[in-house]
């Protein structure tokens, strides 16, 4: 027989009538649980994203905060510090649904702020960028404003690894090249962990997970820092809790489309501790 676990059930009903991507913290019986142990809460329905086209983009998850959905960037504002501090996104939208990075106008950054993420971002080089190795179709995806995954034209233009698109720009260099021509729209979709602060220290550096036109090309990499250039990094003495995805102006016109967020909430689930008994209901 099944025990009734109310106040699972009354989490179970709270997360339900959330419409955000937030995962319920498990009430895991002082016993743990059974392999196929069915007190554990139900998984939270989400519809997927359709896929994207080089013609259309898809649609976001229906769990997801939507960065940019091809109409306006509402979401977005300037990321420039001092006189001007956060103005309206200088970038412009294209009628064919997507933005373009404005050259000397600064970064931008999402007006909302996160920590833990899912992020998936499409862009595209224009054709006919010319330049090489880091000026090249170069901008970049800041996760919390602060790390930055590289944004480069590589199609057979090679640059110093640890900032080749798909790197962990002066960390990790991509697990392999998967960077499509000039014309063409790739993407990234990113797992990024902000790092754990104790007492001023860190005792769990950030970790980043990053598929480049579904390649994996980091694979849960431990982050030494925030991104610098040319300089080692380490982590500061205080970091911030939560912070923006932040796109970089470097210069060269790359397009972006079909940016959305979904943060990543509550705990882990945890093992099972013992094999199916009391609590086992399912078929064979
Ligand atoms: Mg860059």
């Amino acid at each position: 027989m099944k025990r009734t676990n109310g106040l699972a059930m009354v989490m179970v009903i709270a997360c339900g009538a959330m419409a955000a991507a937030i995962a319920c913290a498990e009430d895991v019986p002082s016993d743990g649980y059974e392999v196929h142990d069915m007190r554990r809460p139900q998984p939270v329905a989400v519809t997927p994203p359709t896929c994207s086209t080089q013609e259309k983009p898809g649609s976001a998850p229906s769990d997801a905060t939507v960065l940019f959905d091809g109409k306006d960037l509402s979401k977005w504002r300037s990321a420039k510090e001092g006189d001007g501090a956060g103005g309206d996104a200088a970038w412009k939208v294209s009628p064919d649904r997507y933005f373009a990075v404005e050259p000397k106008t600064g970064n931008i950054q999402s007006k909302d702020e996160f920590r833990d993420v899912q992020l998936h971002v499409e862009w595209c080089e224009p054709e006919g960028i010319t330049g090489k190795s880091q000026g090249r179709g170069n901008s970049g995806i800041f996760l919390m404003g602060l790390y930055e995954v590289q944004v480069l034209d590589n199609y057979q233009s090679p640059t110093y690894p640890d900032g080749t698109v798909g790197g962990i720009y002066g960390q990790y260099p991509p697990l392999v090249n998967a960077c499509r021509p000039q014309g063409q729209w790739q993407m990234y979709d990113i797992v990024f962990h902000a790092p754990v602060y104790q007492d001023g220290k860190v005792v769990k550096p950030a970790r980043e997970t990053v598929f480049l036109n579904s390649l994996l090309v980091q694979d849960d990499m431990e982050l030494i820092g925030p991104t610098q250039h040319k300089e080692l990094t380490k982590y500061p003495e205080a970091h911030p809790d939560k912070g923006p995805v932040m796109l970089q102006d470097h210069g060269n016109p790359v397009r972006y489309r079909n940016i959305w967020v979904r943060e990543l909430k509550g705990d882990r689930p945890v093992p099972p501790v013992k094999s199916s008994k009391e609590h086992y209901e399912g078929q064979h």
